[in-house]
């Protein structure tokens, strides 16, 4: 990741993106639809502020609610007849940060969780699925299994008794 967002064209082009957002609804228009405006606008920002944050993810998120909007107010006709060209300017730099918004996902590498002394200390088994380190668990049921320290990411569980035999 760039470290200076200032430069980077996904930053550049998810403030143009937002400025489109703020001019289209500033049309007169859409005087009657408050909340409507108040979501495009924390949304419209959400992206940009995501991405000086590194989270592609909520970006993406964020954008994608975005869009959906803009298709919500598409059905409106008084919109598509009074502010088509401020619209078609927004759909038009959706595509362009979609693309840049899905590149910035895919060079995303997700920062691998770090052990700590205690999980080195638990001298557990190693997960059969992604080889962290696993941590005593104990289930609803009142039954004790060995647990991937990387759970929610990896599901990895041995029986307790594997161990012990
Ligand atoms: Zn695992």
């Amino acid at each position: 990741m760039n470290n200076r967002f200032e430069e980077m064209p996904v930053w550049q082009v998810s403030m143009d993106y937002a400025q489109e957002v703020f001019t289209l609804i500033a049309h007169e228009t859409f005087a009657n639809k408050q909340a409507l405006n108040e979501q495009l606008q924390s949304h419209a920002l959400s992206i940009i502020n995501n991405i000086v944050t590194n989270r592609p993810k909520g970006a993406w998120a964020a954008f994608a609610q975005v869009k959906s909007m803009l298709y919500f107010v598409e059905r409106f006709p008084e919109v598509s007849a009074n502010c088509r060209a401020e619209l078609d300017r927004v759909m038009m730099k959706s595509n362009e940060l979609a693309r840049l918004l899905s590149d910035l996902l895919a060079d995303y590498v997700e920062e691998k969780p770090k052990y700590t002394r205690r999980d080195e200390m638990d001298d557990g088994p190693r997960c059969p699925k992604c080889g962290a380190p696993m941590r005593l668990r104990h289930g609803r049921n009142g039954n004790t299994f060995w647990g991937c320290s990387n759970y929610p990411a990896c599901n990895g569980v041995l029986n307790v008794q594997r161990k012990a035999a």
